[in-house]
């Protein structure tokens, strides 16, 4: 039975890998991760990437592979910052449901092809941020697609993430049925036991909403006080791993910095000293502003047509207020409440509140990879560096929805993706 095991492993394998080869590609423009460069080549062995620099320089060994399609841009494998693999927009299924009725096995399956589908868009690794009441299935998909399963991106995973008591959804439900919460909740000493067992489950992070809409009034406030967000970061950092926060008010912002928090997603109400207190202690701002949009639109707003409401004019406020107080800014967009594969529209958001292309650029490859400790492997096309690539017809240094114009996706040295 053992060898039954491994040969169907070894077949599945082969469905998408193939045996190590070597590629020449060029392109009209080659984006490194930081500058944008012409009349460049990169050449992969194997995995990894062995060089890069200007054609004359860069020799392209016997028998490689040639890729060059017509006006496009080489980039790094792009990295999205926040992923929901495990649930699907909620204009198709709401949350609620999502969460309370469908099993971990139907969700599961359904995230097997939202993996393909962020892969086959050129987002080669995805920071999941936990699978809201999926319990570990996120682990499992991680496994599968580093075992060459299914096609899917190098993920890190959250798990279940941490909630206060009393704080998190799905709520409204008569208090005499036990309702499934879509986060784990602990509070105090407790947190200490559910730090760990969600480490010994498979969290590559710790996942904490450091706030919740649970004001007397439904806005913003804190979950945790400040020595239960320190409790949480000691016990995480002796594990070698990091805690990261949802975090919009200022104040939940303040206590996540303080506390050792490494990046802050959402920050709805971040202002310039805020910003600056980030800056400060090295956290990196995820965005998700594409959460934003969408469930506007999912609830109503005719965007284009109608004003901006109140809590878009706000998103683009605090966005401005980011970039203006110089904190390192991210790419993450909250994709699962919008489809998986569409993780290039928080990018084109990005610019349309004001960002420039390059920059936006930056933020789902450098930045994200240093942010995510990963800067060592992947995020940029550097000699040694795994060989995670994309390329796309036209210059999204331009016009940012040319990364919607996915032509070819390499992940550690194998083609996913390869359009006429
Ligand atoms: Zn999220």
């Amino acid at each position: 039975m053992k060898i039954l095991t491994s040969f169907l492993l070894l077949s599945a394998n082969l469905l998408f890998a193939q045996t190590p080869k070597s590629y020449y590609l060029t392109a009209d423009r080659i984006f490194d991760g930081e500058v944008m460069h012409t009349g460049w080549a990169v050449v992969v062995e194997a995995d990894k990437i062995v060089s890069i620099g200007p054609k004359e320089k860069i020799k392209e060994s016997a028998g490689s592979i040639k890729i060059n399609y017509p006006n496009s841009t080489l980039l790094p494998g792009l990295i999205e910052g926040h992923s929901h693999l495990l649930l699907y927009p909620y204009n198709i299924t709401d949350w609620d449901t999502q969460v309370l009725k469908e099993t971990d096995a139907y969700r599961t399956a359904r995230a097997t092809v939202h993996a393909k589908n962020t892969l086959m868009a050129g987002f080669t690794t995805a920071r999941d941020l936990g699978t809201e009441g999926a319990g570990y299935s996120d682990v499992a998909l991680k496994r599968a697609i580093n075992e060459g399963v299914i096609p899917g991106p190098r993920l890190m995973v959250a798990g279940r993430a941490i909630v206060s008591t009393g704080s998190y959804g799905p709520k409204g439900y008569d208090h005499d049925q036990e309702i499934m919460l879509g986060a784990e909740p602990a509070d105090g000493n407790d947190l200490v036991r559910v730090v760990r067992d969600q480490i010994g489950k498979g969290a590559d992070f710790i996942k904490i909403y450091a706030d919740y809409r649970w004001g007397l009034n439904g806005e913003d406030q804190p979950s945790f006080t400040l020595e239960e967000l320190k409790l949480i970061n000691e016990v995480t950092r002796s594990s070698g791993r990091v805690m990261v926060c949802h975090a919009k008010s200022k104040e939940a912002i303040r206590r996540a910095v303080m506390a050792g928090a490494e990046t802050i997603e959402h920050g709805d109400f971040i202002d310039v000293e805020t910003g600056k207190l980030m800056k400060e202690h090295n956290v990196t701002f995820i965005p998700t502003l594409a959460a934003v949009d969408m469930i506007t639109q999912y609830r109503g707003w005719k965007k284009g047509v109608a004003p901006d409401p109140a809590n878009i004019v706000n998103k683009k406020k605090s966005f401005k207020a980011a970039m203006e107080s110089g904190v390192a800014i991210g790419m993450g967009g909250d994709v699962g409440v919008f489809p998986h594969g569409e993780n290039a529209l928080e990018m084109e958001l990005m610019v349309e509140y004001g960002m420039k292309p390059m920059e936006v650029l930056k933020a789902a490859t450098t930045i994200n990879a240093k942010a995510f400790h990963l800067d060592q492997q992947v995020g940029a096309i550097k000699e040694g560096l795994k060989a995670d690539l994309l390329i796309v017809s036209g210059d999204p240094s331009n016009v940012i929805s040319d990364l919607r114009k996915v032509k070819w996706v390499m992940k550690d040295g194998v083609v996913f993706r390869n359009e006429k």
